[in-house]
């Protein structure tokens, strides 16, 4: 466990009660806690692993110690606490805060995260939300400061996620699932078998493992020799960051899995333009951090290409400005609305945060 920087406790100014706010990204491989207000600044944050393979009580547990550390490192009281939101992965009910089987939390099986939580934290009202959609908010609200209303984000990654935002609100659906870019049926005939049983999923044409995956295939056949000597001649070293990499220096192949997962990003961008007409697609995640233009210039003229004409040229298709912590300031940003006179008690240390 690593603690980030803390700033000093405010000299002569005692907190007043119900001002702060706990915010954790939990992820199938790091919980990120957060400690901070609902004008997004970040007074403290612990990172520890998430340990998702000993299962669901042990995570929780995880997770009420690692917050508990954040409030005795910092000297907050669980009575000074406004409440505890809660991103994890989807399929989640926000409403009942139980979790579905997500693919990266095995043996979450119908799991009630947020009864087991707020069994650890009595004092203060536990919120549960969707990753991606608190991610959405968070660049919303902090990212691009409310500007766009209605707003879209994905996040492209070793898989493809989505949040909505509609007239700055997250738009949960039916049953809270909504949302999920990354499994737009893309190529239904011939494309590649997604994890959800279908065929051709966006996710499967435009994530980094779908770049990883053409990449491998593109060395079998005999091709992409720089992408094989970037990766070490290790199959299991050929990314999407390598292929960005080869790309840059003038590789073709390289450059050719790119502009077609760009593509096919841009026929998924289409798709959501014509149906949701948004001012903005915010793109974050690692791939778009990593490959950054060289994916996202193929996929605006895709999209521009085929969305229909009065949308499309109304959208602008924009990155991510959070970075990883778009759903940890989502956390903060979930709480804003739903407590918007808790006080903002952390002005102080607002620069802090961008020495993390
Ligand atoms: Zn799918």
């Amino acid at each position: 466990m690593r603690l980030m920087k803390v700033a000093p406790r405010e000299n002569g100014s005692p907190l007043k009660a119900r001002s702060w706010i706990v915010g954790v990204d939990l992820g199938g491989t790091k919980i990120l806690a957060g400690l901070g207000d609902t004008e997004g600044n970040i007074r403290a944050e612990l990172k520890v692993a998430t340990r998702a393979e000993e299962g669901p009580e042990r995570v929780v547990g995880r997770i009420a110690q690692t917050v508990c550390e954040l409030l005795q490192h910092t000297g907050v009281k669980e009575k000074e606490i406004g409440a505890m939101v809660v991103g994890a992965p989807g399929p989640l009910d926000p409403s009942s805060g139980i979790v579905y089987q997500p693919p990266n939390l095995p043996g979450w099986d119908s799991f009630p995260l947020k009864e087991r939580l707020s069994g650890y934290f009595p004092d203060f009202p536990v919120m549960i939300d969707n990753d991606a959609n608190l991610a959405a908010l968070g660049e919303y609200r902090f990212g691009y400061q409310q500007v766009f209303d209605n707003l879209l984000f994905m996040t492209v990654g070793t898989g493809i996620g989505g949040g909505i935002i509609l007239d700055g609100r997250i738009h949960h659906g039916a049953c809270g699932a909504a949302g999920e870019f990354g499994h737009m049926v893309i190529l239904p005939e011939d494309g590649p078998l997604c994890g959800c049983g279908n065929h051709g999923c966006l996710e499967t044409l435009a994530s980094g493992t779908a770049i990883a995956r053409e990449a491998r295939d593109m060395v079998r056949a005999g091709k992409g020799a720089l992408l094989w000597e970037l990766a070490g001649r290790d199959m299991e070293r050929l990314t999407a960051e390598v292929v960005g990499e080869a790309a840059r220096k003038g590789d073709e192949a390289a450059s050719e899995i790119i502009a077609r997962a760009g593509y096919y990003l841009g026929i998924g961008l289409a798709n959501l333009v014509n149906i949701f007409n948004p001012a903005a697609i915010v793109i974050g995640g690692g791939v778009v951090s990593g490959l950054g233009e060289l994916l996202l210039v193929p996929a605006r003229e895709e999209m521009k290409r085929r969305a229909m004409k009065l949308q499309g040229e109304k959208v602008q298709v924009l990155r991510g400005k959070l970075g990883t912590r778009a759903g940890l300031l989502g956390c903060f940003a979930l709480a804003a609305q739903k407590y918007p006179t808790t006080p903002n008690l952390c002005q102080s240390v607002a620069e802090i945060k961008e020495g993390f």
